[in-house]
Formats: C-alpha cells, structure tokens, sequence
C-alpha cells in the first residue's frame, strides 16, 4: 500500500530498525525491491533520481511506481533523492511523493538554508516531509577533487543550527560513506583499497545535538555491524542503490554469456530481478525491518 512517509518513520523505531530507501529507475528494479519487501513482510521506501526520472520520464516512472506501491501488501513510501530543482520538487508533490530531497549542500551555508527553507515552507503546507544535506558526501565526480575526506564530513554543530534554521523533517549526514564506487580518474579502475565506513563517534555527535532522524547515503559497502550500531545512533533510513545495482548486472551479464539463444528481454532480465530481491531482501534483514510491516 502506498503510505505517507511518516506512517513508516516515527519514534518508536528510533534505535531499532531502520529502513532501506532503494533507488529505482525502471519497472524491474521497482518489482524486484517490492517483492523483497513483501516476502520481508517489510516497509520500504521507493525513491527516484533526478537522473533516474530522466532516464524514464517523470510521469511515467512515477505512474508506475505509485501504482505498484498502491498494489503492494505491505507499506511502501515515495521519496526524491538529490534535487537542486525547486520546480522539479513541487511538481514531485502534486504527483504524490510524501517526501523530497532538496539537496543544495554545494552552495555557501546561507542559500543551503534560504533555499531548503522555501522548499520547507511549501511542504509543509502540502503536508510533506523534506530531507536536506549538510556536508557533502564524496560521490563519482568529486573523487579527483578531495584530499581530505573529514573536510566534507557533516560538523555536528552546523548541523543541529541548520536542522533549527531551515525545519526540515530529516536530515542526511556525510558521516564516511559515499555514493557509488569510487574509480581512478586516471586509470578508470575501481579502486578497491578504499573501504567504506561509517564515523560512529561523529554520528554520535551528530545524534546528540539533532532530534530529528538521520539519513546515511550510500550504505552499499558499509559492513553489517556499523550499519546496525549506526541505527543506535538514530539512523532510520539508509539510501541503498549500488549493492542492488551489482547484483543486478551480475546476473545479467552472467544470462546472456551462458543463454545466447534467449532474445526476449523478459527472460532476459528474469533471474536479474531475482538477483536483485535477495539483495533486497538481506538489506531488510541487516537493517532489522523484516516483519515490520
Ligand atoms: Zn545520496
């Protein structure tokens, strides 16, 4: 069933569970996470990119989304990750979404608020939920630039004035993750010596000073025991893409080297979905949202 975010996202999970917010851009990844939540007997949410409504159309992708969460057997919200497009959010409202992203944390401090509050103030009155960023967190494109990854790390302090000043109903934190899977500008390799963490000493810092719940962005890679000492720390939703996406890939290109024979894209794709969904499914057990629908 399609839901309002905060029917998912109230106190009394607060240190308990947590759950996935899984990325989607197309009508076998929308399935895939859906059948994990519903096997899970497990709230989701289903969120979309600006790239990702791009890819598909806005309408279209989420026409679909909506009418597979509405036909769902457990609770699922619509939310819009990283959007610096007023416009774009307010449109994302009048579909039905229940919560946004407005993500204009590359900005000086003081627009970050004045644009995050404007978004805030016409939410709010459509009864919608905002999640803003403070700290940025180390994505594809950054890699060439950083030198020191604490420098973009979210400061406690900033965070519990920006979270006062702009009213915003949750708060994503840079706390060591990243998005993605960092490639050498140079070579084009992955590099597979960098490990994602999470800072839980800063996070508790974080958890101290902001009451409001905590979102961590590129969970993929995180170990399972720092994900569940982070829901401690009042994390309630992880943004999870990357570690669905490889098991995605992975059995697709897998179907098409062993079945040359197969040309329908359906039978293509099948065991890809599947891949998929138990990956989703293990997310929603690590996050401990299984049977919490
Ligand atoms: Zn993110």
């Amino acid at each position: 069933m399609l839901v309002h975010i905060g029917k998912i996202i109230h106190k009394k999970m607060i240190g308990r569970y947590a759950i996935p917010a899984f990325n989607t851009s197309n009508l076998e990844i929308t399935e895939g996470v859906i059948r994990a939540a519903e096997a899970q007997k497990a709230p989701i949410i289903l969120q979309t990119s600006v790239g990702a409504l791009e890819y598909a159309g806005i309408e279209e992708l989420v026409g679909l989304n909506k009418i597979a969460a509405r036909n769902a057997s457990v609770p699922i919200a619509l939310h819009q990750d990283h959007c610096k497009d007023v416009e774009l959010l307010k449109k994302l409202i009048g579909l039905g979404y229940s919560s946004v992203m407005i993500d204009v944390s590359g900005l000086p401090y003081e627009d970050n608020v004045k644009i995050t509050r404007e978004v805030v103030k016409y939410a709010h009155k459509a009864g919608v939920w905002v999640q803003a960023e403070i700290g940025r967190l180390l994505g594809n494109e950054d890699w060439q630039n950083v030198k020191s990854g604490e420098d973009l790390m979210t400061d406690p302090d900033e965070a519990a004035k920006f979270v006062a000043e702009t009213g915003i109903d949750t708060l994503a934190v840079a706390v060591g993750t990243w998005h993605g899977i960092p490639v050498n500008p140079h070579t084009k390799k992955i590099m597979h010596t960098l490990k994602e963490h999470i800072d839980l000493p800063r996070l508790r810092a974080i958890a101290t000073k902001v009451k409001i719940p905590l979102v961590v962005h590129g969970a993929s890679g995180v170990p399972d025991v720092q994900l569940r000492e982070a829901i401690k720390e009042n994390v309630v939703v992880f943004n999870i893409d990357t570690d669905l996406r490889v098991a995605f890939n992975a059995a697709l290109r897998k179907n098409i080297k062993n079945h040359p024979e197969i040309y329908d894209p359906r039978k293509l794709f099948a065991p890809a979905t599947e891949a998929l969904q138990k990956v989703a499914e293990e997310k929603l057990e690590i996050l401990g949202t299984k049977g919490k629908a």
